[in-house]
């Protein structure tokens, strides 16, 4: 982008009108840092008119109220939509958030579609009304225990899968009927923006779904107090997971939270070689490491340590850096210049504390790119699970190797640490990996692989990993209040126990 040049502007979304006045956010893109895009900036005014809007929406009936299957039928319209537009949403995505073409349209936005399909899959065969058996104690009488949708529900979310992480919260909101506002993060609203043209075009009524982009600490922290709002799913850092839960328990919502990691690649000394130093390296690096449940510690037996580290680093050399849009290209940037200096300083940390920088550990220079925010392929060996690169979620190409010597000496360094999101076990044999498995705490083990999330697993952490579970076959029950309605059958006045009272 050459200076004058104009960019595209996007405005706000609430109550089906495009909203705008007020500050502005600046989106950048991570690999050059040029200005690519504007947004329109939301604060508390903003975040009260769209819980005004939703709760009208709401009120109407038109999507509350509607079968659930016509509300599948408009979210697999949107998921159609979805495909034909993959490389514009892709587009939007990169440009925001420095992931490469090729994740972006494998994973950032190509799950969409099926995410939003498997969900309105969902709606279809959702348990709206369970008739409880019948009672005859105290009285005869029958329940039914309805499950209604919450009403105005708000979603925040992170930067570094800004459609699929809202989509996680927003689509099973929107399936049982709720109305739904999204506060993206500050540096990507662009493909959550678009994605409510979208949804609106394809039949979303009006105010189902609005899109207020602005300042955490302002829009996000209003929308999480909100009295208007019932529930919030949140995706983001464990220390703004907790202003959440206090934010939100002024009103007693119900809060979902997934949180932060520092998720373990725990090698057992019969591991397949072949498979496990690809599988780590892509359960590190994948993005840049900027994902919630990468794999950034790796726990290695005395056994196989030296040549496993060997093997590893020769691989991780060959990963390019480059243009974000090159189908070539295997890693781009880190997101902003904030994250690059927070990712520099926990690598000088570790160099400080006594570990060894076996690959990269510093800035990366790529030709053509100079103002990007990029990070070289780091690797650290000699690392003691206490230090800093161990403990701190760094969210960035960082990976720390731990040695450790017996079996049970592997798990419990797996398990020492606050997070507990995900994790992964490499062995050759599948009954040693369950065992192994069943004595981790994380809410995914994944036995020779990583990042296996599958929109039909549930999916959250741990201790301070979050709250709750997205995705799987109960994704639906968070977004719904259930309500049992008794209906007396006893018939006289006689039958009822009202003389303990009135006698
Ligand atoms: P972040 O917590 O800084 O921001 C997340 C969202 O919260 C953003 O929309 C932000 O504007 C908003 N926010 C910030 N302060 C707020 C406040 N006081 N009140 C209300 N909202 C506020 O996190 P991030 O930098 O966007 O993302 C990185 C973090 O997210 C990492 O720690 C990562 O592990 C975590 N993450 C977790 C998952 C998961 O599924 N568990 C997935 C992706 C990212």
């Amino acid at each position: 982008m050459t200076a004058g040049t104009r960019v595209r502007h996007f405005p706000m979304h609430v109550g089906g009108k495009a909203v705008d006045g007020g500050d502005h956010l600046e989106i950048r893109d991570p690999q050059n840092g040029e200005l690519v895009a504007t947004a329109a900036s939301g604060g508390a005014a903003a975040v009260d008119a769209a819980v005004d809007a939703a709760q009208a929406a709401f009120d109407d009936g038109g999507w509350s109220r509607a079968t659930p299957a016509h509300r599948a039928s408009v979210m697999r319209a949107v998921a159609d939509r979805l495909g034909e537009r993959l490389d514009e949403m892709v587009e939007l995505e990169i440009m925001a958030n420095g992931a490469t073409v090729r994740q972006a349209t494998g994973f950032h936005v190509g799950y969409c579609a099926p995410h939003l399909e498997y969900f309105a899959g969902l709606a279809e065969r959702y348990e709206f009304e369970t008739p409880m058996p019948r009672a005859t104690f105290p009285v005869l009488g029958q329940s039914t225990l309805r499950r209604e949708p919450i009403g105005v529900v708000g979603a925040i979310a992170p930067w570094n899968f800004p459609l699929l992480l809202s989509l996680w919260k927003f689509a099973p909101a929107l399936a049982v009927g709720n109305s739904v506002i999204l506060k993206p993060d500050e540096k990507t609203p662009l493909s959550a923006l678009e994605f409510a043209r979208i949804a609106e075009e394809c039949g979303l009524p009006p105010g189902v779904f609005n899109v207020v982009p602005g300042p955490g600490p302002d829009a996000g922290a209003r929308l999480a107090s909100h009295p208007g709002v019932g529930k919030i799913g949140f995706t983001g850092s464990t220390d703004v997971g907790r202003e959440i839960m206090r934010l939100a328990s002024g009103t007693v919502k119900a809060v979902t939270l997934e949180l932060g990691g520092k998720s373990p690649a725990l090698v057992l000394d019969d591991a397949d070689l072949d498979i496990a130093v690809d599988g780590v390296l892509y359960g590190c690096m994948l993005y840049s490491g900027q994902v919630c449940e990468s794999m950034t510690r790796l726990l290695l037996p005395d056994s196989l340590h030296d040549e496993f580290v060997e093997r590893m680093v020769a691989r991780a050399s060959t990963i390019q850096l480059g243009d974000t849009r090159d189908w070539e290209t295997d890693m781009g940037p880190v997101v902003s210049a904030k994250q690059k200096d927070r990712i520099l300083e926990l690598i000088q940390s570790g160099k400080d504390e006594g570990a060894t920088a076996v690959l990269g550990g510093g800035e990366a220079h790529v030709e053509g790119y100079q103002g990007g925010h990029w990070i070289q392929p780091t690797i650290f060996t000699g690392v003691r699970n206490d230090m800093r690169i161990a403990r701190e979620e760094i969210f960035g190409p960082v990976l720390s190797v731990i040695r450790y010597g017996s079996e049970a000496e592997g798990v419990a360094l797996a398990n020492d640490t606050q997070y507990g999101l995900a994790s992964s076990v490499w062995s050759r044999d599948n009954s040693r990996a369950l065992d192994v498995a069943e004595k981790i705490k994380a809410g995914s083990v994944w036995i020779n692989d990583a990042h296996q999330i599958n929109c039909e697993v549930p999916f959250g952490g741990y201790k301070q990993s979050g709250v709750g579970r997205e995705l799987g076959p109960r994704a639906l029950d968070p977004y719904v209040e259930e309500k049992n309605v008794h209906l007396d059958l006893s018939g006289t006045r006689d039958a009822r126990p009202y003389d303990v009272l009135l006698s």
